[in-house]
């Protein structure tokens, strides 16, 4: 053998390797096997909160069912990308609440329930906003909630307890997000603007001095080309999308769209959005199934949103993500009446009751508020027939809703409204387990650079773990 062969043979050698390379890559924002490797430029996490695998399987069988369309947080995200599961118990207890499922996937590290992003210690942990400042990356938070609620706040801030929204929002203001739209304007205004701040301070005022562009209903939003966007559409929470006002309040997409052309202005060094449905949460809390459908298919239209930009933008990586489930969601057959317990006297859940469900067009919570707390029989009788078409109350239903009562122990939001909610499940084949969180694990979904980091059955630390090591900060 001379040296010329082996000079050549190494040359074809390392010629093969660069090929297996190039394949093992994968055509771009193609994922391969368990997901792409790499770290990605720009981050897009989808949340949906309270939301677990029966929700999704839900929001794709009526969007296929009622509305002939694909649903593109299972057909694509969870189908075509890597799909990996999250436990969510907190640091004290089984069951988690919001803000300790968000700081988990924030910082990594368990915290209590309430917390935001502080562990038992009264440690402050480093979020995934904070981190993702630190390395120059532009930043976004977006919220069907208000902007200081547990999930955002736990993604950006830190706090002993998730009641804190004033100290929440003021440290928005430092933090200074490039994007920050939803709800909440309540605490960035004092009493004498209206507000429930208890200093002086105009935090709308502050972010516009400080060069913010800010908007406040949907014409505005989509309007907007600004860099840095306040978007305040309403004092409290946005309302459920069974009940929205499209023209005060933008959809989650329209939200996400508009984040998008925010953040990609002036971005050398990428952005981090976060768009949060906390609708989906809400509606399952209200055991709504009608507002939970309606929440879910505008989630996905926020997703298809994502899913087009990382298209076009190969080095974005997409992760749709929850932080625990809300309702124990259960679809299932059940007795029509409690005549006979034959099989012949059973319910399934069909596109015939999916169309009842499609015909509601005022959400439990909305039913609740305009019956208020001394509902008279009158009154509900004639929103059933203006709201629900096709629902009658049975008569212990109706004796729990005029009275007040809720039905069991665990079902301790929205009390009035549980009846209703068994309305709809008697007649629909719907039931739900509670109205607080389950265990259920969630689904990740993740498409672009660094989703094969998501894979597999993993814990809600590792989420922030695997974030943070992409941003470069663990
Ligand atoms: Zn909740």
């Amino acid at each position: 053998m001379n040296n010329g062969w082996i000079a050549g043979a190494t040359v074809v050698w390392r010629g093969l390797l660069l090929l297996v390379a190039v394949l093992a890559a994968g055509c771009a924002g193609t994922p391969v096997g368990y997901g792409q490797a790499g770290t990605p430029k720009n981050i897009i996490i989808m949340f949906a909160d309270g939301t677990a695998p029966t929700q999704l399987e839900f929001g794709k069988y009526t969007a296929r069912h009622l509305r002939n369309e694909g649903f593109a947080v299972t057909d694509i995200m969870l189908r075509e990308g890597t799909l990996g599961l999250l436990s969510t118990h907190p640091a004290n207890a089984f069951i988690t609440d919001s803000a300790a499922g968000a700081s988990a996937m924030s910082t990594g590290h368990k915290v209590n329930n309430f917390a935001i992003s502080m562990t038992p210690d009264g440690q402050r942990h480093t979020t995934l906003m904070q981190a993702a400042k630190a390395r120059g990356k532009r930043i976004g938070i977006v919220s069907t909630a208000t902007v200081y609620d547990a999930s955002p706040a736990a993604f950006s801030v830190n706090a002993a307890d998730r009641g804190d929204s004033q100290a929440i929002v003021d440290q928005y203001l430092q933090l200074e997000p490039d994007v920050l739209l939803g709800g909440g304007a309540d605490y960035f205004l004092p009493a004498k603007a209206g507000g429930k701040r208890k200093d002086n301070t105009d935090v709308i005022a502050a972010f516009a001095g400080k060069g913010w562009q800010v908007v406040r209903n949907t014409a505005a939003l989509n309007a907007n080309s600004a860099a840095r966007l306040l978007g305040l559409f309403s004092d409290e929470d946005l309302d459920l999308e069974l009940d929205r006002d499209a023209a005060q309040e933008p959809s989650t997409a329209e939200m996400t769209t508009a984040a998008l052309k925010a953040l990609e202005r002036d971005n050398p060094n990428g952005f981090v959005l976060f768009v949060e449905n906390e609708n989906t949460d809400t509606a399952g809390h209200a055991n709504d199934a009608a507002a939970l459908m309606r929440a879910l298919w505008a989630f996905d239209k926020a997703v298809q949103v994502a899913i087009e930009y990382q298209r076009s933008h190969p080095d974005t990586l997409v992760l749709v993500a929850a932080d625990h489930e809300t309702g124990g969601l259960s679809p299932t057959y059940a007795q029509i009446d409690m005549s006979s317990m034959s099989s012949k006297n059973r319910l399934y859940v069909d596109v015939a009751r999916l169309k009842m469900l499609e015909g509601i067009t005022l959400s439990i919570k909305g039913m609740a508020e305009k019956l208020g707390k001394k509902p008279t029989n009158e009154m509900l009788d004639a929103l059933l027939a203006k709201h629900y078409p096709g629902f009658k109350i049975d008569a212990d239903l109706r004796e729990a809703m005029i009275k007040g009562q809720p039905l069991e122990r665990n079902f301790s939001y929205f009390v009035t409204s549980t009846a209703l909610s068994r309305m709809v499940s008697r007649q629909t084949g719907i039931y739900w387990g509670t109205g607080g969180h389950t265990v259920q694990p969630v689904a990740i979904g993740a498409i672009g650079p660094g989703a094969r980091l998501f894979h597999g059955y993993q814990d809600n630390t590792d989420f922030a773990k695997n974030l943070q090591r992409l941003l470069g900060a663990q």
